[in-house]
């Protein structure tokens, strides 16, 4: 059984780290925003989608992939079949089958320092896109994993920060403001540590 710590942000418990802070404090964001640490394949979203950090040839792997794929069970490997695979950089959409959400993003995020690669903007763009398939998707809820923190070597920090700024550029969006709930599914203390520290930076408390 995996210890669930449920901060939910709104709750205005966390305090600014930042003396002054970047973002203007805003309770109609704030309370679309979520940290818990979680196995997020247990996550049940009714009209939601988890985001899983994959790979290229996007058939399952380890980590949250291989979770992912053994809790949804071989019929996701099947769809994932028929991708012809992902850019990193970018994302695809799948049924969840028997996750207990609505869809599955798989997002491939880049290996940290990789060389002739710029880690940081294809992470953004992991992000970003997840965003964009959820409202083409007419999903309203997305949890995202720690893409790229494990086997892919991004340090928690920066991960952490890329993550929390494109998610709360993107609700600033015409588009971003059809999501009601951005959750940020970590499963490692270091990643829950990042969050709660930077969170504050973009999401200020009320
Ligand atoms: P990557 O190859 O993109 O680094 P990993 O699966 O190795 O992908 O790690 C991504 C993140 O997923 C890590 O922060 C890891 O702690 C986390 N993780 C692993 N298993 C789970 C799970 N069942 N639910 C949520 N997060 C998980």
């Amino acid at each position: 059984q995996i210890p669930t710590l449920s901060l939910l942000y709104a709750t205005g418990r966390l305090r600014p780290v930042a003396t002054s802070p970047l973002h203007a404090p805003s309770a109609s964001l704030n309370s679309r925003i979520g940290l818990i640490r979680n196995d997020i394949t247990k996550l049940s979203l009714q009209n939601g989608a988890i985001v899983n950090a994959a790979n290229r040839r996007l058939l399952g792997g380890g980590g949250v992939d291989g979770a992912i794929h053994r809790a949804a069970g071989s019929d996701l490997v099947k769809e994932c079949r028929t991708l012809g695979g992902c850019e990193t950089g970018q994302a695809k959409i799948t049924d969840a089958y028997r996750l207990p959400c609505k869809k599955v993003i798989h997002a491939v995020g880049p290996v940290y320092g990789a060389s002739g690669e710029d880690s940081e903007a294809l992470l953004t763009s992991c992000y970003r896109t997840s965003l964009r398939l959820a409202v083409e998707h007419n999903l309203d809820t997305v949890a995202f994993s720690a893409i790229s923190t494990g086997i892919y070597g991004y340090p928690s920090q920066k991960a952490a920060r890329t993550a929390i700024k494109t998610v709360r550029e993107f609700l600033d969006t015409d588009a971003g403001k059809k999501l009601s709930l951005v959750v940020f599914v970590n499963f490692e203390m270091k990643d829950v540590n990042a969050y709660n520290e930077i969170i504050p930076e973009y999401f200020p408390p009320v």
